[in-house]
């Protein structure tokens, strides 16, 4: 058994089972038998069950939402939007079995038709940031294509994974079509890679891990999406709305206590307004409520974990810190609000993946250094520019080498719209319309009409 424990106390919360490898391959035997039933559910049903999970969920939302802010401290409001997330995402989904349409092709002697078949047993591993919607991207297309799902959640935050499984089997999903397994990365993850029957992963995690799971799907050429790190860049250029680029950009990287993949963690300021931006800039980190999550106020919990808060720390120590927010004292896993100026792009804060309420800053010179420098990190998945010109704006989001890309926002998840990240930052494209291809096989028939 795992303990969960709630990161504003520290107090344990609930005990999970961990999954043994033996019964992974249990319920990978029942998800391919499964798997048989689910594809020959036809359009019209399969998008009714989806309907109906929405639906559950959407009854259960202040639950689920409940329940995240014990395990995960997300801010109460925060939690709200995730359930809802992944209610939207069920039922955006849930129009795709009847509209996952193939194609038909012009051929001499015959009719060529393609279609898009599911691909069996797909493993989805999630990471502890954002446990509900990272999960629902991956389940929800997988189930709407006609796959059966395994998936992992973080051993810190598995509850409302497993509650999100119980609420799939009130909706009306069959047996073993959508089962959940608590336990270890390296046990029940890393079976998902090795088992052959599971026939595609899509993990959501750090750039690390995600290397190691191409590497040993490739044995199998196993298909594999991947979500991972980033350092995204906020780049505020002289003509900004100084003043609105100022009072957003702490939201944009201490949202989720800065345990966010699309963190703008970077943020480069034009020289001419460097001084005058971080003037804007310290009320709004100041002022940045960070308290107890379940409060309505509250705009920042506590980070996920011990260990964490001391790697965060670990960025902070050395480094010249402009100025801070405050945070509570006393039990749970506390960090303020930090701003950090960089002395150069070499500096270990600027480069590497904080993933804590930590946002370094540095002025650039002109568009060309402000791209140049946006670039020059390894990851690639988000980022936002601040600027008037619009020209400017369309230029700069053509050059930045980034999957999800704002201007004069911080906007990064729509359901209906592609997430992902280039470079380091991952592989293949989760929501949107083009999500649900990533979960099927493209089969062409040929069909001879000539007598
Ligand atoms: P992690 O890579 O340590 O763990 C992620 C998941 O992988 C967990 O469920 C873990 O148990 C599992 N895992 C660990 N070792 C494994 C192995 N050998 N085989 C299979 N599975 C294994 O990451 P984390 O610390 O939980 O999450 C933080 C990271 O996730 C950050 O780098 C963050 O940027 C990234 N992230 C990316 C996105 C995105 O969409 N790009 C979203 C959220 C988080």
């Amino acid at each position: 058994m795992t303990q969960v424990v709630n990161p504003a106390s520290g107090v344990v919360v609930g005990e999970v089972p961990a999954t043994s490898v033996e019964e992974v391959d249990g319920a990978v035997g029942r998800a391919e038998r499964a798997f048989e039933v689910w594809r020959g559910v036809g359009p019209g049903e399969r998008a009714r069950v989806l309907r109906r999970f929405a639906a559950v969920v959407d009854a259960h939302l202040e639950e689920l939402a409940e329940l995240e802010v014990r395990n995960s401290g997300h801010t109460i409001g925060n939690a709200r939007w995730e359930a809802g997330n992944v209610r939207d995402v069920l039922d955006y989904y849930a129009g795709a079995p009847e509209r996952l349409t193939g194609r038909q092709i012009p051929v001499p002697g015959g009719l060529d038709v393609t279609f898009h078949e599911p691909l069996g047993v797909v493993g989805v591993i999630v990471p502890w940031n954002f446990p509900m919607p990272i999960a629902a991207w991956g389940f929800a297309p997988a189930l709407a294509a006609g796959n059966t799902v395994l998936l992992k959640p973080a051993e810190l935050t598995p509850l409302t994974a497993l509650r999100l499984a119980e609420l799939g089997r009130e909706a009306g999903l069959p047996d073993d079509v959508f089962t959940v397994l608590p336990g270890r990365g390296d046990v029940v993850g890393e079976r998902f890679v090795t088992h052959p029957a599971v026939r595609k992963v899509c993990f959501t995690g750090s750039t690390e891990v995600g290397t190691r799971i191409m590497a040993g799907c490739a044995a199998q050429v196993k298909r594999v999406t991947l979500e991972l790190g980033g350092k995204s860049a906020n780049v505020v250029f002289a003509d900004a709305d100084l003043a609105k680029a100022a009072a957003t950009a702490p939201y944009a990287v201490f949202d989720n206590a800065g345990q966010d993949c699309c963190a703008r963690s970077r943020i480069l300021v034009q020289r001419p307004v460097y001084d005058r931006f971080l003037e804007l800039l310290e009320p709004a980190v100041r002022g940045f409520r960070v308290e107890d999550p379940a409060l309505e106020s509250a705009e920042m919990g506590p980070l996920i974990s011990a260990g964490q808060r001391d790697r965060v720390g670990g960025y902070v120590d050395g480094a010249k810190v402009a100025f801070t927010g405050s945070c509570p004292e006393g039990p749970g896993f506390w960090y303020a609000p930090t701003v950090l100026l960089a002395d150069s792009p070499a500096d270990r804060h600027w480069r590497e993946e904080v993933f804590g309420p930590v946002v370094s800053v540095l002025p650039f010179d002109d568009e060309a250094d402000a791209i140049r420098l946006a670039n020059d990190t390894e990851y690639g998945l988000s980022g936002s520019i601040w600027t008037r010109d619009v020209g400017r704006a369309i230029r700069v989001a053509r050059a930045v080498e980034a999957g999800n890309l704002s201007v004069n926002s911080h906007s990064s998840v729509r359901y209906w719209t592609p997430f992902g990240g280039m470079k380091r930052s991952g592989l293949g494209r989760e929501l949107g319309p083009d999500a649900l291809h990533a979960f099927t096989d493209v089969k062409n028939v040929f069909i001879a009409t000539e007598e």
